[in-house]
């Protein structure tokens, strides 16, 4: 990276406090720690000196924490860690750690060695340009082919379904500007969708290609499977995103749409009776019985959802880009 640029990054870090932090869930990875930290150490040392990392410990039992304790006491007031006393899932633990982060620029990345810091810089040069989110890109990916095949399919669906086109959304390497990363609600199996999450929250998000290697130590966490849990999640902020306001739009015309269906075939067959005073019982009675039925279940769940939604007003209903005091 040229002189310039280098500059360039150093105006994103605030003067004096903390300019980046680091954060890194870790599950089981106890071998990888050590270069984990001498690589950020060496690349943001040169780069951007006023950095934290915040390892987070998702539940290890393999030792790990046992090794962060000792990193922390290595890299003194660089180090940050928090353990949760069971495996809570990535999620929850970049939930801890960006709440943890006291940087002007949170950086997120994988304990596994497989992200390298030497594209933290650039990232960092990246976000100077205005963008609120940058989003790693592993190009060229070392992972067996029964993750990346079904990557690539589920990264143009997501695509699609966010409106907002990246190549790898699942990515653990990531930068945000401290509001950005703030302001996202992570929990569940959400931290495959967060820069989806980013672009709906109004943030500018964008990608750089960063190197990947190949799993040094221990072995992954995901399987090909877990990418089905992954499309289940889709569905449900694809619903969140439009209904979680008013539930009863979504419920109440369906609702709406069912109950006429009956209504019409009934109201039909009543009109028949009242003519000709004929009364037979045909299949697509029962089916007028039955869709009305159906309606009135959408409309009733329509109706729970909105006291749901509004028994948690004082949940975010907005989200700040800036503030002027
Ligand atoms: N991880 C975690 N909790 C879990 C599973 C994984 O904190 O329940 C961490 C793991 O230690 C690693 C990152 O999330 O730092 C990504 O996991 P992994 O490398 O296994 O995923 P892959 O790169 O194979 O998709
Ligand atoms: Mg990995």
């Amino acid at each position: 990276m040229s002189v310039d640029k280098v500059d360039e990054v150093r105006t994103v870090v605030a003067d004096g406090g903390i300019g980046i932090s680091i954060v890194v869930p870790v599950y089981n990875e106890k071998e990888s720690l050590p270069e984990l930290m001498s690589g950020i150490a060496e690349v943001l040392n040169t780069h951007v000196p006023n950095y934290e990392v915040v390892l987070v410990d998702d539940g290890s039992n393999d030792g790990s924490f046992d090794v962060i304790r000792s990193l922390y006491s290595q890299y003194k007031g660089r180090v940050k860690a928090i353990r949760f006393s069971r495996n809570c899932g990535k999620s929850a633990a970049l939930n801890a750690g960006i709440a943890q982060a006291g940087g002007e620029v949170i950086v997120t990345m994988d304990a596994d060695l497989q992200d390298d810091p030497v594209a933290i810089p650039e990232m960092m040069a990246k976000l100077n340009e205005g963008w609120d989110v940058v989003s790693g890109w592993k190009k060229v990916r070392h992972d067996p082919l029964g993750k990346t095949f079904p990557s690539k399919v589920w990264n143009a669906m997501t695509s699609a379904a966010a409106g907002l086109k990246l190549h790898d959304f699942n990515c653990g390497f990531k930068a945000y500007r401290r509001t950005a990363a703030k302001n996202l609600d992570i929990y569940g199996e959400r931290h495959r969708y967060l820069p989806a999450m980013a672009h709906w929250d109004g943030c500018r998000v964008t990608e750089i290609v960063v190197p990947h290697h190949a799993r040094k130590f221990g072995k992954s966490k995901y399987g090909t499977w877990r990418m089905f849990n992954g499309a289940m999640d889709m569905i449900t902020l694809l619903f969140l995103k439009h209904y979680m306001k008013s539930p009863m739009h979504f419920f109440g015309i369906m609702g709406m749409l069912m109950i006429g269906i009956g209504v019409g075939i009934l109201g039909y067959f009543g009109v028949q009776w009242a003519i000709y005073g004929e009364m037979r019982i045909r299949p697509l009675t029962i089916l007028a019985i039955g869709s009305m039925v159906m309606g009135v279940q959408f409309m009733s769940i329509g109706l729970i959802g909105e006291m749901i939604t509004n028994s948690q007003q004082s949940r975010r209903q907005y989200s700040i880009r800036e503030k002027l005091e």
